[in-house]
């Protein structure tokens, strides 16, 4: 299987080649479909199987085809546990959409939150997000997440490990109830699986 035969973009094509990619990985070929159809999944997949470009590709693609709101609101919302894997979803998301006319930014705790608030402002497609700064930032009215067709929970287990479920909860209630959602996890304890009832709409399960 090629990345050509999932069906992506040449813009998007042109950014896995220049990564050096030849081959989308197992957790790509499976997730990627149902995503760039427009299903919620529920994936279970370990770091290092490739599973940020099995969601952020797709979300790529979708976004880009839709049409650019005015405003340009957060439209995929990405939640992840750590900043450092916040950071690390962000540069890829920013490689991928080196052809794309999108906008992507990441927040997290621990650092000044000016700078984000301000890139914020600014406008945005996607967000890459831990969620205590996510949390703090709405609750200043620094972000609106009413325009979000698409979220994402990644490594889900480790944000409930993280005990990050209220926030998760707070977040969700705030977003249109009509999105497609994502999930990602390593490990289906009885509370990811709880978690994923809750959030995601026949959801196809994929595995790495
Ligand atoms: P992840 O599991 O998303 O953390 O990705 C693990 C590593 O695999 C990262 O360094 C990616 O850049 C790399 N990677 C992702 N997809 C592919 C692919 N199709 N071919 C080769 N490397 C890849």
């Amino acid at each position: 299987m090629s990345f050509n035969s999932l069906g992506l973009s040449d813009a998007l094509l042109k950014a896995i080649s220049k990564k050096g990619y030849t081959t989308p990985s197992p957790i790509q070929q499976k997730a990627i479909p149902p995503i760039l159809e427009g299903k919620d999944v529920l994936a279970s997949a370990q770091t290092g199987t490739g599973k940020t470009a099995g969601f952020t590709l797709p979300i790529l693609q979708l976004l880009s085809q839709g049409q650019h709101l005015r405003q340009r609101p957060v439209r995929a919302l990405i939640l992840t546990p750590t900043r450092e894997l916040a950071a690390q979803i962000f540069a890829n998301i920013k490689e991928y959409s080196e052809f794309l006319d999108l906008r992507s930014a990441v927040i997290f705790g621990g650092v000044n939150q000016k700078p984000q608030a301000a890139q914020i402002r600014q406008g945005l497609d996607i967000l890459v997000a831990t969620p205590g700064r996510l949390i703090d930032l709405q609750n200043q009215g620094l972000i609106s997440l009413a325009k979000v067709e698409i979220l994402v929970l990644d490594e889900a287990d480790r944000m409930l490990d993280m005990g990050f479920v209220r926030d998760i909860e707070r977040i969700i209630k705030v977003l249109p109830s009509k999105r497609q959602n994502l999930m990602f996890s390593a490990t289906f304890s009885k509370d990811i699986k709880k978690l994923a009832m809750g959030i995601l709409h026949h959801p196809v399960h994929v595995e790495a």
